[in-house]
């Protein structure tokens, strides 16, 4: 399983890749997680991303490009992998194609977490308080001031990539506001959608059980009349006449089958 994870800062897309992770047994490739580590262990591409990811920026293409088709690379990704945070731009998307098409491997598909703006202001204040509550230390950039830059540059420089896969269809959209439960059953659905196709054939054949029992019940009661008809040809002697012809005509069919 190859998946791209798209959608602005709060999206909720490191939780959902997370749980991917353990359900595909494949390998999260966040590229903010790959540039902190860098920034924390001060090499030069750290040095490089540090203070543009301080102010809420993106990192220049051919860096974090760089970045990625390294980490593509390892063993471990081979199975396949969840791109959290990469491709931020199309000229990234582009050159994610490149290295894909050279390793001969495909996309499954590109996951769209949409959620409001409004609630990605509420949900990165709520992050951040429960970080602070449990003495952790913050990102510098998860803060009210740089988040609104964070956002814009995701409007501004990461939404056409929406466009780009839609285009390709490639895109699956889910509501991201949703509790991250329902996200998930949502996310599970787009990429595996036959146990919904199952329950909906399931649906459509009790649909059609229902309607067939509606018409025998219909029939049946049609079928009234039908009894008081036998009840005059039962003192008529009408039915037990036809019924026995009957009888003996399949006897007689029977034997000159037989003989
Ligand atoms: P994230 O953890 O995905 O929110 O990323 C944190 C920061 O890392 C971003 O605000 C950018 O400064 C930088 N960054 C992460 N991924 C990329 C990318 N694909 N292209 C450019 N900058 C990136």
């Amino acid at each position: 399983m190859r998946l791209i994870l798209l959608g602005p800062p709060g999206a909720g897309k490191g939780t959902q890749a997370q749980r991917l992770v353990k359900k595909y047994r494949i390998v999260q490739l966040s590229t903010g997680d790959m540039l902190r580590a860098a920034v924390a262990a001060g090499t030069p591409i750290g040095q490089r991303a540090k203070d543009i990811m301080a102010r809420g920026e993106l990192v220049p293409d051919d860096v974090v490009v760089a970045i990625v088709a390294d980490r593509i690379d390892q063993p471990d990704a081979k199975k396949g992998f969840i791109l959290d945070g990469f491709p931020r731009t199309v000229p990234q998307a582009v050159a994610l194609e490149r290295m894909l098409t050279a390793k001969g491997v495909k996309l499954d598909g590109v996951i769209e977490l949409n959620v409001d703006t409004n609630i990605l202001h509420k949900r990165i204040a709520n992050r951040v308080a429960e970080s602070k509550a449990r003495g952790e230390a913050l990102r510098p950039d998860d803060n009210p001031e740089v988040l609104r830059t964070r956002i814009e540059t995701y409007r501004a420089q990461t939404a056409p990539l929406v466009d780009y896969y839609r285009s390709q269809g490639a895109l699956r959209t889910v509501n991201g506001t949703a509790p991250i439960a329902e996200v998930a059953a949502a996310i599970d659905r787009v990429l595996d959608p036959a146990p919904a196709r199952k329950a909906a054939r399931k649906r459509d054949a009790a649909k059609v059980l229902d309607g067939k029992l509606k018409v025998a019940t219909k029939a049946a009661g049609r079928k009234k009349p039908v009894a008081g008809r036998s009840a005059r040809a039962a003192t008529s002697g009408k039915s037990d006449r036809k019924a026995a012809s009957r009888g003996k005509t399949t006897l007689r069919k029977s034997k000159s089958r037989r003989g």
